[in-house]
């Protein structure tokens, strides 16, 4: 199952994503299914029609919690030593876009990186779950770009700046409830051009561990969004490029980038 939130123009609203690529089909259902069954309103929608736009499956409810290094190649290519514990850090809800809508490179950084990353999808209140019981927690998982202004991040003594700005984090094209995430291929591509080509299964701490890690330090509430870390190949993204992040059995979140 695919879950996607939606527009035609007026309010958002959900929808079961059916068919092939390029050829999907929204099945509108009532309600946000992190708390309301799923249930079809009977209307379909087609993904091209005009008008149609994805949204961002979630905007979290109160906080998306990142982890930084939990692939170890990525953290050898920054030249960083590979954590004991998960690295946590916070990025804003207002730094979430949709599948489309452009990464805008704030005039304050010479240097912003793409970061493809498998995202959890909270579907419960959560505090002090254990890995064991961790995944009952979880609504589903979709695809993110933890875009981070890397001179920023290395200049700040915190990450707040360089990873939380509006536009850091496009989340999407939407959620897969019930998915084995244990060893799925995760990639980037600028312009087509492949950047990043990892496996869930190279994280140093697996989801269901990042999820029991975080929820001992934070409650976390349904639609609460968790960034698992990136594999090697981060690299810059310019004005005019197209950055796209895949994950297997999820899908392709795609973004331009603008500098205005
Ligand atoms: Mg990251």
């Amino acid at each position: 199952m695919r879950i996607a939130r939606f527009t035609t123009g007026s309010d958002p609203r959900y929808a079961l994503v059916e068919g092939e690529p390029g050829r999907e089909e929204l099945v509108v259902i009532t309600g946000d299914p992190i708390y309301t069954p799923v249930q079809p309103t009977g209307e379909r929608v087609r993904l091209d029609d005009d008008g149609v736009r994805l949204l961002a499956p979630v905007i979290p409810r109160s906080k998306i919690v990142g982890v930084g290094r939990n692939y170890a190649d990525h953290a050898q290519e920054l030249g960083n030593e590979v954590p004991s514990a998960p690295l946590l850090f916070l990025k804003p809800n207002t730094s979430v876009i949709g599948p489309d809508d452009p990464i805008v490179l704030p005039d304050w950084t010479e240097r912003v990186d793409h970061e493809a990353e498998l995202a959890v999808v909270i579907g419960k209140v959560t505090k002090d779950v254990t890995p064991e019981r961790a995944l009952d927690h979880v609504f589903g998982f979709t695809v993110a770009n933890d875009v981070t202004a890397r001179d920023v991040q290395k200049s700040d003594a915190q990450w707040t700046r360089g990873k939380g700005f509006d536009t850091s984090c496009p989340l999407g094209p939407w959620v897969v409830p019930g998915l084995d995430v244990d060893d799925l291929r995760v990639q980037a591509r600028v312009n087509g051009e492949t950047r990043q080509d990892g496996r869930t299964s190279q994280m140093i701490f697996d989801t269901a561990y990042l999820v029991s890690y975080a929820s001992e330090v934070f409650t976390l509430l349904p639609g609460d969004v968790i960034l698992t870390g990136t594999p090697a190949g981060v690299g810059p993204v310019d004005h005019r490029d197209v950055v796209e992040v895949e994950v297997e059995e999820i899908g392709v979140l795609r973004n331009p980038v603008v500098r205005r």
